[in-house]
């Protein structure tokens, strides 16, 4: 059987490496001359700049695929200080409780938000609505405080988005199902271990990976192994009798299935004439422009800096940056000894219009906020930037609408496997990848 895989990131290609290991003939097809998508990393100087995703949370599932892919070896573990997270409130960053153990103790929330927290489990309100969003719905279960520091740069932190936007059932969907099903979310999540448990499913700590070369040496570990044609970009696909017609510029080819493994913005595009009402729900979807600005500075610079992942800034705090990661303290390689690298992150649903700023503007920018927020003393040794035009698909109720269109006009042999359903990171990537895979 013949199978063409659309997109050559994370998905597509891991949806390859397991339909080909059942013995199907697959093609991805990748618009650009390299694989990845939005798995970019660069080298220079010694230096290992991320321009995609940092750290990946995996579990002992992505470590057997990673095992599988033969590149287990070049895998690495996050230090043990990414445990802590830091928000940023009064202009300066606080830590964050890491769980039960220190909840009570930590300072960061105030006693009548613990409070609200120890007593979501008794909470008896429901949805005004049956598209809460977000933040509505963090509103309802706890209070405003957690919405304003907790939720609020998590979620720019995740979905370079705006809580007030993203659908609770789309976004959170087990917080959500944990409230449906229980009527609270602690009850809900403590319900769901029990059942586990019962059942014999282990509930498994994720844990934060990147590997020494940082992340596109997986993917082109990973490519090296399925068959690509790069340099290929889908313009139609046609179902005719039993068989799909994939259309690129200058060449026509036939499959049997057809996985579309591609981003969403480039999507609607060659499905306007197989899924019309499918293509038009795409285009409402919005996907944010994000700066990625990575400055190195001499350790000494930084020997007063917090030491954690990295930090989070609230929208209220009004800063020019969403956040950064403290790259070297959780990947010390990413640069030579006696540097460090902070990666910092500018734009998304809260603020696109800055992604506007020269290149120059966005790193003075960056500098000043970091000398401020972090005691950092002295000026970058270097900095580079990255701009994603479209970075994240936002899980808004647009996205529900247009998961429930897919679902009405599903054809058969026609699959997807996306980071515009089921989940945006890369370790839900992979799982639904393999899901589609042990499925076809
Ligand atoms: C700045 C940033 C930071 C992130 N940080 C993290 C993180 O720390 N941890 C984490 O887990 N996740 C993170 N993510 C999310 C994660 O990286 C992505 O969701 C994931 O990599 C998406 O993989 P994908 O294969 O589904 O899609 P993509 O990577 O978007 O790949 C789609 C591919 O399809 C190709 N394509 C598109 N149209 C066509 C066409 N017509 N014909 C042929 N090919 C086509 C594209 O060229 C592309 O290669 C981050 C994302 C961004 C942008």
């Amino acid at each position: 059987m013949k199978i063409g895989i659309v997109g050559g990131g994370i998905s597509g290609l891991t949806a390859a490496f397991y339909l080909q290991k059942k013995g199907y003939d697959c093609t991805v097809l990748e618009k650009n001359n390299v694989a990845g998508g939005c798995i970019s990393t660069e080298q220079k100087d010694g230096r290992i700049y991320e321009n995609g995703p940092n750290s990946l949370l995996f579990t002992s599932k992505h470590l057997k695929f990673i095992e599988e892919v033969g590149f287990l070896d070049e895998l690495i573990e996050a230090e043990a200080v990414n445990k802590d997270r830091f928000i940023l409130k009064n202009g300066k960053y606080h830590v964050l409780p890491s769980g039960p153990q220190n909840f009570f103790s930590n300072k960061f929330f105030s006693g009548k938000t613990k409070w609200k927290i120890i007593t979501e489990y008794f909470r008896k309100n429901q949805a005004a609505s049956d598209k809460e969003t977000v933040y509505d719905f963090f509103l309802r279960r706890f209070n405003k405080e957690i919405c304003d520091y907790a939720l609020d740069p998590f979620v720019s932190g995740i979905y370079a988005g705006d809580p007030k936007k993203l659908a609770i059932k789309a976004s959170f969907p087990s917080l959500y199902e944990a409230e449906h099903k229980h009527g609270s979310i602690i009850k809900g999540m403590i319900k769901k271990r029990k059942e586990n448990k019962e059942n014999g499913v282990p509930t498994e700590r994720r844990t934060a990976y990147s590997f020494k070369e940082g992340n596109f040496s997986f993917i082109k570990k990973l490519a090296d192994q399925v068959n690509i044609k790069s340099s290929f970009t889908v313009k139609n696909i046609l179902k005719e009798e039993q068989y799909f017609t994939i259309e690129g510029e200058s060449e026509t080819l036939q499959f049997d299935h057809v996985v579309i493994a591609s981003d969403i913005y480039s999507s609607s595009s060659f499905l306007k004439g197989l899924l019309p009402t499918v293509a038009n729900k795409i285009e409402n979807i919005v996907a944010p422009p994000m700066c990625v600005v990575h400055s190195v500075y001499s350790k000494d610079a930084v020997k007063n800096a917090p030491i954690g992942f990295g930090g989070l800034n609230p929208r209220l705090e009004k800063t020019f940056t969403a956040g950064s990661i403290w790259t070297s303290c959780i990947f010390p390689n990413r640069t030579p000894q006696g540097e460090a690298m902070i990666t910092s992150f500018v734009g998304g649903m809260q603020n696109p219009e800055k992604t506007n700023l020269s290149e120059d503007e966005l790193k003075e920018g960056v500098a000043h906020e970091l000398n401020s927020t972090l005691n950092i003393e002295g000026q970058p040794i270097y900095q580079k930037v990255f701009k994603w035009e479209k970075a994240i698909p936002q899980y808004s109720y647009d996205i529900v609408e247009l998961w429930e269109e897919m679902n009405k006009n599903e054809i058969d042999g026609l699959h997807f496997t996306t980071n515009w359903k089921g989940g945006i990171a890369v370790p839900e990537c992979i799982d639904q990848a393999i899901a589609l895979s042990e499925n076809i």
